[in-house]
């Protein structure tokens, strides 16, 4: 069995080709983040017959499942990228729309702390830098 089945099955997901090829296709671009057109172009590309509608459907159940994160870098665009074992955070270039990731055990450390100042312990965040290279 691929190491994309077991996965699939992990997630309590039904082992199917659009399942198995969108997988690979998150897996086999780490470290980038991929819209639902850009997934689909790469399955046309490698000449599968997967409708866009398909796309959007297995990525949101990818979601559900906790094997892909959702992120929203341009309004109205999300982009997915397979999740990690490691929190990352992201920049964003506005003039080449390079997308960076890092990690800065400070930050996380300040928002946790910020966080119990309020009475409160964090479930989750998303840190977005919108950045333009340096004058
Ligand atoms: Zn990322």
């Amino acid at each position: 069995m691929t190491n994309e089945n077991q996965e699939l099955k992990k997630a309590g997901l039904k082992v199917t080709l659009p399942r198995v090829k969108i997988l690979q296709i998150l897996e086999g671009s780490e470290g980038s983040h991929l819209s639902a057109d850009d997934v689909y172009r790469k399955l046309l590309d490698q000449g599968e017959d997967v409708g866009l509608a398909t796309v959007y459907r297995v990525l949101t159940q990818f979601e559900s499942a906790g094997l892909v994160m959702r992120h929203h870098f341009e309004a109205g665009t999300a982009v997915f990228e397979i999740a990690q074992e490691e929190h990352h955070d992201h920049m964003i270039c506005l003039d080449t729309g390079t997308v960076i990731e890092f990690f800065d055990p400070i930050i996380e450390q300040r928002q946790k702390e910020i966080a119990a100042e309020h009475g409160y312990e964090i479930e989750d965040h998303n840190l977005i830098l919108y950045v333009k290279p340096k004058a």
